[in-house]
């Protein structure tokens, strides 16, 4: 700086200082490239054959100076060497640029003809004037001399470009280096100008060279020192970007260039170019800028209505559709209906196989459900296993639609390579007719979720419709079953183990059936028995229904068990059947879906025929709710049979709603009495007058009346007293096996007063 010891000294030191902080630079650099990664690393490699570039021609310049005592002349190997600095640096900058999806591609572009042209305004009235000056009419001699300064701006440009797009804990490390080529830049921009007023260089350049070197082996090695996250290769994104950047050359080149342009000459015409590519260059950037945004915005507006994981409406445009369908109802009278879905046992698939497979069953059955679901109607997903599902004025009718729904599950959902059963339980509401009654968005919308709870209460699938009579269910355990997340624990032993266990006992036919005698309460006599499956369990003993039925249904193995019930019944039938002696019939239980089964009749009357029994021998229980599905095809199967000698029951008669209609609908021969309202006869004069009226009702309507657990003497005497033609319970007989029934059976041929039979 102060020239002691004269021009060698002077000489001596900034060259050799030049040399040894590019020394330095460069082998930072190559640490940085050799530790790192995909294009982080290429880029590295790239900038450090830079700084190899750079040091060759410092060291280059320093034998000329100091060795050979001469300076090379015109452009010589020195400038290539010094130049692939510059160019090598643009490219590996160019190499880590930000890639960026449409319409974002262009940015990283535009981004550096802004820069560029910006820097351009700012070095023309510096520099750039004088050697356009200098050199005009030798185009050559012109293209040397702006070699630097453009190589330069290259550069730096690149350098600010990626800066901007650097992700926060790594940018660190490009602001520094960014800062060193900057100052690279200016000093060499520096050396332009003095060589342009005549000198041939100045000492004082060395320390900016030198300043500019450090900071970029401070820069290396604080990229060093930055944790990389896994994965990641190229340290550039999108996010949280110093957007402003490419814009800070601005702030320079517009002053410095109003300046020049207040003194325009035909001479300064590149500024003119450089000034409109600046324009154009801002301009489009900003559209590019509006069409992300409104991208962006339509994203989220898209995102605020539908559900992240399935892709269905959510909540919010599930309520939004349910109030504009009622606003078309109260103007076009137009029919509304909401089904409430909501999966049985499904935080036992997200227990036992994971939230992920929980996740994909939701997207499975997300998807089953919009291909069943007309395109006008609305899926929705409203949390965790609920779904609901907007109906609105159709061909097809809301009920149909339901029943479709609830079909849809009846088939295995295909996951992971295996085969899984799950089932909604379903409630549908329809908003009545306008002059009806006035109702709302919100309360038809709790309608269905009503008989949903409803369905799930009764636990045996199908879809329920909503009636008045569900509004006087007992809110309060409603509530609890909401807040258990609308789940009733319904099995106690279950889970994903015991199925594999079930399916072996199916198979090996190990589930065995006992039987609860029907007792005539005018004669005392066995008029029939009910077949009760039981599955004796290796380590948890004897199971009863309760605890594995519902495994049975949700795992579509129902139709298996059925059959087994259905052989094995037929096969104990024929140890005691006789006829003219013993003619006690078999009752079997059975499900819902199986009434489904048009082809069920004839498997029933075949098993039967099979061994030899006639159809008196076998009688059908149906649960009253299992009827709630599809009457008419409920219907067609019971006729069948009774068509053909089998007696069929309604069971649980009392436990469901609108019991009535199929008293009036179904042609039946028995009717069971639901052990609800067995037990309180004689506490409840309540309950002893409804069991008192359907007792007639059933004789009016030549129905045999059944009550079942009758669990003491009183109660069976006040039934009698009633005029019940039959009772069944503990009081008479607990279910009891086959072999104990044949010897009951035969005692009771000799004597009719065998009962209360006690084991
Ligand atoms: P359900 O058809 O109502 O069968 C009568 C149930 O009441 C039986 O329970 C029986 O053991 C019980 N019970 C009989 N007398 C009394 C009594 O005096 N007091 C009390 N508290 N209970 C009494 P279980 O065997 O546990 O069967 C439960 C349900 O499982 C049955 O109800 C039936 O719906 C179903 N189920 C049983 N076996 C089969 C079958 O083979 N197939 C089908 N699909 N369902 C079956
Ligand atoms: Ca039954
Ligand atoms: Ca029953």
């Amino acid at each position: 700086m102060f020239s002691w010891g004269g021009p060698v000294v002077t000489d001596t030191v900034s060259d050799v200082g030049s040399l040894a902080f590019a020394g330095l630079a460069f082998t930072c650099a190559l640490t940085v490239a050799k530790k790192a990664q995909g294009r982080l690393r290429l880029a590295w490699s790239l900038f450090a054959f830079g700084l190899f570039g750079w040091l060759i021609g410092d060291a280059a310049w320093l034998v000329y100076r100091l060795v050979l005592r001469t300076e090379p002349a015109g452009f010589s190997f020195i400038d290539v060497a010094y130049l692939m600095f510059p160019i090598a640096t643009g490219v590996a900058w160019s190499v880590n640029a930000p890639r960026e999806r449409r319409p974002l591609a262009l940015r990283p572009l535009l981004d550096g003809l802004i820069v560029a042209s910006a820097l351009f305004l700012v070095l023309w009235p510096l520099i750039l004037h004088r050697l356009f000056e200098q050199n005009a009419g030798n185009e050559a001699q012109l293209a040397l001399a702006l070699a630097y300064p453009i190589a330069d701006l290259v550069m730096v440009t690149m350098a600010l470009v990626v800066t901007a797009a650097v992700r926060a804990p790594y940018r660190g490390s490009m602001v520094t280096v960014t800062f060193g080529l900057i100052i690279v830049a200016i000093t060499d921009c520096a050396l332009v100008y003095v060589q342009s007023i005549g000198e041939r260089t100045n000492p004082l350049l060395a320390i900016g060279w030198a300043a500019g070197m450090l900071l970029v082996a401070a820069g290396a090695l604080r990229e060093l020192h930055t944790p990389r996250l896994a994965g990641v290769t190229a340290a550039v994104t999108r996010r949280r970007q110093l957007f402003w950047l490419p814009y800070a050359p601005l702030v320079f080149a517009i002053p410095v260039s109003v300046t020049a342009l207040w003194e325009f000459t035909p001479g300064d015409r590149p500024l003119l170019v450089a000034g409109v590519l600046l324009i154009s260059a801002a301009l489009i950037r900003q559209l590019t800028i509006l069409l992300e945004n409104r991208a962006l915005l339509d994203v989220v507006a898209e995102q605020a209505l539908t559900d992240p994981l399935t892709g269905v409406a959510n909540r919010l445009l599930f309520s939004d559709r349910l109030d504009h369908a009622m606003l078309l109802r109260q103007r076009d009278d137009r029919k509304v209906s909401v089904l409430s879905l909501d999966l049985d046992d499904f935080k036992m698939v997200n227990d036992s196989l994971g939230h992920s497979y929980g996740d994909a069953l939701l997207r499975h059955i997300a998807d089953r459900l919009t291909s069943v679901v007309p395109a006008g109607d609305t899926v929705a997903r409203l949390g965790g296993d609920e779904f609901a599902v907007l109906i609105e004025d159709g061909p097809v009718s809301a009920a149909e639609l339901a029943q479709r729904i609830v079909e849809a599950f009846d088939k295995p959902f295909y996951l992971e390579g295996d085969d899984l059963f799950i089932h909604p339980s379903v409630g549908l509401a329809t908003a009545p007719p306008i002059d009806d009654e006035e109702i709302t968005a919100d309360e038809l919308f709790k309608r269905a979720d009503l008989a949903m709870y409803t369905a799930k209460r009764a636990g045996i699938g199908g879809v329920q419709t909503f009636t008045a009579d569900m509004r006087l269910v007992d809110r309060a355990e409603l509530r609890t079953a909401a807040s258990n997340g609308g789940k009733r624990r319904r099995t106690t032993v279950s889970g994903i183990q015991l199925l594999g266990q079930l399916r072996r006992a199916i198979d090996d036919a190990e589930l065995s059936l006992v039987y609860q005698p029907k007792i005539s309460l005018s004669s005392g006599g066995i008029v029939g028995v009910e077949a009760l499956i039981r599955w004796p369990h290796p380590e948890l003993g004897v199971l009863t229904p309760n605890q594995f039925l519902p495994l049975v249904r949700q795992n579509g193995l129902m139709g298996a068990v059925t059959d087994l019930v259905l052989d094995r019944a037929v096969a104990d039938a024929t140890t005691w059947f006789q006829p003219g002696t013993c003619e006690m019939p078999v009752a079997i239980n059975l499900f819902a879906p199986s009434l489904d089964d048009l082809a069920l009749p004839d498997r029933i009357l075949a098993a039967v025929s099979d061994a030899g029994l006639p159809p008196t021998a076998l009688s059908v229980e149906i649960t009253e709710h299992l009827l709630v599905a599809n009457i008419r095809r409920a219907s067609t199967v019971i006729d069948r049979l009774r068509a053909n000698g089998l007696r069929v029951a309604i069971d649980d008669y009392g436990s469901g709603y609108a019991t009535m209609s199929y008293l009036r609908d179904l042609r039946i021969d028995e009717l069971k009495l639901d052990r609800q309202f067995i037990a309180p006869v004689l506490r409840s004069q309540r309950a002893a007058a409804i069991v008192q009226s359907v007792i007639d009702l059933a004789h009016t309507l030549g129905i045999v009346c059944v009550a079942e657990g009758v669990e003491d003497e009183a109660t069976a005497d006040r039934l009698r007293d009633y005029g019940c033609d039959v009772a069944q319970g503990h009081y008479f007989s607990r279910p009891i096996t086959a072999d104990a029934l044949r010897d009951r059976c035969q005692v009771g041929m000799s004597n009719s007063a065998i009962f209360p039979i006690t084991d």
